[in-house]
């Protein structure tokens, strides 16, 4: 579904990215992982064309989206819920679930998918007129997820949805990834540090070091495996 091929990014004279190849198939649920700073977040935005590689291609469904601006990428339907939720603090939750579908047009399906996500996330019902930003970290994690799939995506790409929740919250939250992938078919690309759970709900991983591809294999091996769990998950 999503092949990127050698991907080269700079900021500036920084090479960030410094060839990185990787696929996500359709259906599934794909990890990418690496410390602070390994360019995982680079490659999330050079999918999303908010970036744009010197060298290397993205290709989406066989079209090549390498040089295709931010929103004909969402319109493909590559959605990026981003790290940091960046929601908007004084617009109500249900003012900003309707940003998120601020491409699209056809109203009724619209409606369907707010019933949809508040079905998903009933606490975001109960708290549709209450401000984004009042709403404690994990709230706001749900609510920036509700909004990337009110853009309708076929590839959701999180960046860190853990970051900075209890472990209760972030099972809570994997759990649901786990569902609209297996009940919805939702293709996923998950970018975290939290190694451990990222590879429990994921089928196949690449870990970035650094810029490059470092590593990469079927998760559940990849969860065994005596180097990873020293380098990577602590073990
Ligand atoms: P984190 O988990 O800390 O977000 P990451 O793996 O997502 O890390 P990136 O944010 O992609 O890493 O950063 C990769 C490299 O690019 C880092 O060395 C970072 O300092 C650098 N970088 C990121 N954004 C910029 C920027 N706007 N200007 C210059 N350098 C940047």
């Amino acid at each position: 579904m999503l092949e990127i091929k050698n991907i080269e990014v700079y900021y500036g004279y920084i090479r960030a990215l410094k060839g990185v190849s990787l696929r996500v198939e359709e259906g599934k649920i794909v990890s990418l992982l690496g410390s602070n700073g390994a360019g995982k977040s680079t490659t999330l935005k050079t999918v999303s064309g908010l970036l744009k590689p010197k060298h290397g291609t993205i290709h989406f469904q066989g079209k090549d989206i390498t040089h295709m601006d931010s929103s004909g990428i969402v319109k493909l339907g590559i959605v990026q819920c981003p790290e940091g939720r960046q929601l908007f603090p004084d617009l109500s939750v249900k003012e900003n679930l309707l940003t998120g579908a601020i491409t699209r047009k056809n109203r009724k399906k619209i409606t369907e998918d707010l019933n949809w996500v508040y079905e998903l996330f009933p606490i975001l019902r109960e708290r549709k007129n209450q401000l984004a930003g009042t709403l404690s970290g994990g709230e706001q994690q749900m609510l920036a997820i509700g909004r990337a799939l009110m853009a309708a995506p076929r590839l959701l790409m999180l960046d860190e949805p853990s970051l900075g929740l209890a472990p209760k919250i972030v099972e809570q939250i994997f759990d649901l990834l786990v569902r609209l992938n297996s009940e919805r078919g939702l293709t996923i690309l998950l970018v975290e540090q939290n190694a451990n759970a990222a590879l429990r709900i994921s089928s196949y991983a690449y870990i970035l070091e650094v810029g490059s591809i470092a590593l990469e294999g079927d998760a559940q091996e990849l969860l065994k495996s005596d180097v990873v769990r020293q380098k990577y998950l602590g073990a």
